[in-house]
């Protein structure tokens, strides 16, 4: 098999994004890689498909454990088998993992870096065939990055452990120079194939609001967008406890998730959310890296981060899936002293004396470029991408700043007083000092320090505190004034040359604080409103599925699929497959259950749904389909004696049972059956079960289904794709005509 078709029937996307193929074919090619990628880029499939055409097992190191069993479950769905090894089993089912992986049962294996050291496990690696050793999340290896893990420095000697050496592959979405140097040099990456791919993530929308009462924007913004999933980032534990407490009093759910809480809880909270069950959660950024939820729709950041790093990353778990996706960063100028504690209170472990220091200052540093990107009134989305070391050509037009309307003031002569101020202090103050002097305060500070005195002593007492600050993080900008990166951080003179030049000016721009929704794109954009009612129909099938199923429903179809199949409307199995998302093997899960809840939404509401192709959507249409209120559907069930009307067959097919089902219900205003509810009803009870057959995942009849008379069959689509299909005798027909009949109606 091709890359390309295992991108196809595994995962069902037509194509690679960028910088995906390229990794792939260097790993089969057997070279060492190390890719740098922004969250929601795609590393997974980077080395999940190479895992399966290699011959022997991929170890996956991956940082949570709490977070591997629904790694595993989604490559389950994909149809590609995996197992993995952490505290949370027995020691019994980690022999049977074991043997399972010796026997060539998964193509991945995941494992937490602790566990590369046990006896057991490298006693294990020596025995089985290891074609890849993939390290995830993998700048936790350095400690120049946010999240460093000790035990991430083991890896290397595993890997020396090895009889023979694996391809090593490397994933991060850190993009520094640090951190990116070490990765390779302590994973003794063997001149590495580097990937580095753009880091604009286009359906992201960013903006900044400065607004004074953070809880009433948050309150507010969770009530505009009750369906949709959500995070929210708050800097310290007591600020997510609060941020939790108010949601949930407001009828919001929501869960919550800081290193305060137990581990049972976090896991708890965190699953709450996964599985959809809590759309909403609050966290600090303790929360977050190994989630590959991709149905997030927002990320708000209650305070402002430590670092770009820190934002984009989190900022960057909203809209995996590719829709649009909104990320809004409430700033206030009392975060800036929240974070200022929080460094100053940073401990270090394992670090040397001599790079503490250096270390501080490093993060002054980048809490100043935070406080920049939360002040500047450039492009937002430019001002990341130019930290990351892009040059973006014209501003994006898709973020707050770019779709603000601005005032633009000439502050010329503001600024030179600023600078001359600057200049009376000697570069020994910081910007309270400063913005009070200007403004004329009558602080006791000030004329202890003596700046009372000063010739420029109140010059700028017309402009408001806000606009001074303004002005002044323009000057820091444009580089006239420098502020000092350590813990008493002052602002001193830049060069200030070009001011000296009469042709020069200083522009500030100005705007109104908040601005309306309405020019933001949403995930929904592309559905008429009776797409977005079949949008929302198959959401609420895609939760029952997940739920009968134990996965988080992202596992099942993304946002993005379930949008494109709402515009689309497929109504076969051809047309199922060319949706973005839909592919061989999931269609085998899911494909019936999606196909007929589409058919029964067009029955009802015919010719309601315009496709994308069409953005112009007759208004009659939507009216028509807007004016139906009708009483929601029960579930399905006969009524006694509906069961009489059952023509059974020899041996059945699903979904020659559920046409029966279907044409003898008499019951009114329930939704149909479908094949795929028999399929599970058959798994439930123990009939049938599924099995890995050359890596696929196929129904078969149990021992019990099996004496029961099931039998399996072949059947050839139109494509001349052969399929496996199970055959059902009469005597389970009645079985289920008798489950499905409601003896307590009339
Ligand atoms: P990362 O680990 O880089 O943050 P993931 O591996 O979690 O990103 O992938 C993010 C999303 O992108 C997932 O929903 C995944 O299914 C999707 N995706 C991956 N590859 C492709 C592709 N070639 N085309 C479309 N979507 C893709
Ligand atoms: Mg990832």
């Amino acid at each position: 098999m091709k890359p390309k078709e295992a991108l196809k029937i595994h995962f069902g996307y037509d194509s690679f994004k960028p910088g995906q193929e390229e990794i792939v074919d260097a790993i089969l090619r057997g070279r060492d890689v190390l890719a740098i990628m922004p969250t929601g880029a795609g590393k997974s499939v980077c080395y999940q498909i190479p895992a399966v055409l290699l011959p022997g097992l991929t170890v996956v190191v991956s940082p949570l454990i709490s977070l591997m069993q629904d790694q595993v479950k989604a490559l389950k769905a994909a149809g590609i088998p995996a197992g993995y090894i952490n505290s949370s089993l027995t020691e019994a089912q980690i022999a049977r993992v074991y043997d399972n992986a010796l026997n060539g049962a998964y193509r991945l294996l995941y494992v937490a870096p602790e566990r590369l050291e046990t006896y057991d496990f490298s006693a294990f690696a020596r025995q089985a065939t290891v074609a890849m050793v993939t390290v995830d999340e993998a700048h936790c290896i350095s400690q120049w990055g946010q999240d460093f893990r000790p035990s991430y420095l083991k890896i290397v000697s595993f890997i020396d452990s090895l009889p023979k050496r694996p391809v090593v592959s490397a994933f991060t979405a850190t993009a520094t120079e640090e951190v990116k140097n070490d990765i390779a040099c302590v994973l003794r990456l063997r001149t590495p194939k580097t990937v580095v791919t753009g880091f604009d993530r286009e359906n992201l929308w960013f903006d900044v609001e400065s607004v004074r009462k953070k809880d009433e924007y948050v309150l507010d913004y969770a009530r505009r967008h009750p369906d949709d999933s959500g995070i929210i980032y708050c800097a310290t534990r007591k600020n997510v406890d609060a941020v939790h407490a108010l949601l949930v009093k407001a009828g919001v759910r929501a869960a919550r998730y800081h290193a305060g809480m137990t581990q049972a809880e976090r896991k708890e909270n965190q699953d709450d959310f996964i599985y959809d069950r809590s759309p909403v959660i609050v966290a600090t950024n303790a929360f977050g890296m190994g989630i590959d939820k991709s149905n997030v729709r927002y990320v708000l950041h209650y305070n402002m981060p430590q670092s770009m790093e820190n934002y984009y990353q989190e900022a960057g778990r909203a809209g995996r899936d590719g829709a649009p996706a909104q990320c809004v960063l409430l700033f206030s100028a009392q975060d800036i002293i929240i974070n200022r504690l929080l460094l100053d209170n940073k401990e270090f472990t394992d670090v040397p004396e001599e790079d503490i220091g250096l270390i501080r200052e490093r993060d002054a540093r980048r809490l100043q470029i935070m406080e920049g990107y939360c002040r500047t009134s450039s492009c937002l989305r430019n001002t990341i991408l130019s930290y990351f070391g892009e040059a973006p050509a014209a501003p994006c037009g898709n973020c707050g700043n770019c779709q603000r309307e601005f005032t633009e003031t000439d502050m010329t002569e503001e600024a030179k007083k600023v600078v001359n101020c600057v200049y009376e202090t000697k570069g020994r103050y910081g910007l309270g000092i400063l913005t009070g002097t200007l403004l004329g305060a009558n602080r006791a500070r000030l004329k202890e320090l003596g700046t009372t005195e000063y010739r420029t002593y109140g010059a700028l007492k017309h402009l408001s505190e806000a606009l001074l600050r303004l002005l002044i993080s323009q000057l820091l900008l444009e580089g006239y004034l420098v502020q000092t990166a350590d813990r008493y951080s002052v602002i001193r003179l830049g060069n200030i040359a070009p001011l000296k030049d009469p042709a020069t000016r200083v522009l500030v721009r100005t705007h109104e604080d908040q601005q309306p929704e309405t020019q933001r794109r949403r995930s929904t954009d592309s559905l008429t409103k009776a797409g977005f009612a079949l949008f929302d129909a198959l959401r609420r099938l895609r939760l029952t599925l997940a739920r009968e199923e134990g996965v988080p429903p992202y596992v099942v179809f993304s946002d993005k699929t379930l949008i494109e199949m709402s515009a689309k409307t497929p109504q076969d199995k051809a047309a199922m497959l060319r949706v973005s998302g839909v592919g061989e093997m999931r269609y085998q899960k899911y494909g019936a259950a999606f196909l007929e809840a589409i058919a029964a939404f067009l029955q009802e509401n015919p010719g309601a749904v315009t496709s994308i192709a069409d953005p112009e959507a007759p208004p009659e249409a939507e009216k028509a389909a807007g004016k139906k209120t009708k009483k929601p559907k029960e579930a399905f069930y006969l009524r006694p004696g509906d069961g009489e009307g059952f023509r059974s067959g020899d041996l059945y097919l699903e979904a020659e049972i559920k046409d029966e089902l279907n044409r003898i219900c008499t019951a009114e205003n329930v939704k149909p059956v479908f094949g795929a509810d028999i399929r599970r009803l058959m798994e439930s009870w123990g009939y049938i079960t599924e099995k890995k057959i050359n890596k696929m995942l196929l129904p078969f009849p149990t021992e019990r289904g099996t004496a029961k008379g099931i039998v399996t069959g072949t059947k050839t689509s139109q494509a001349g794709n052969s399929y496996t299909v199970l055959l059902y005798p009469p005597e389970i027909q009645k079985e289920i005509v008798a489950y499905y009949t409601k003896n307590d109606v009339r």
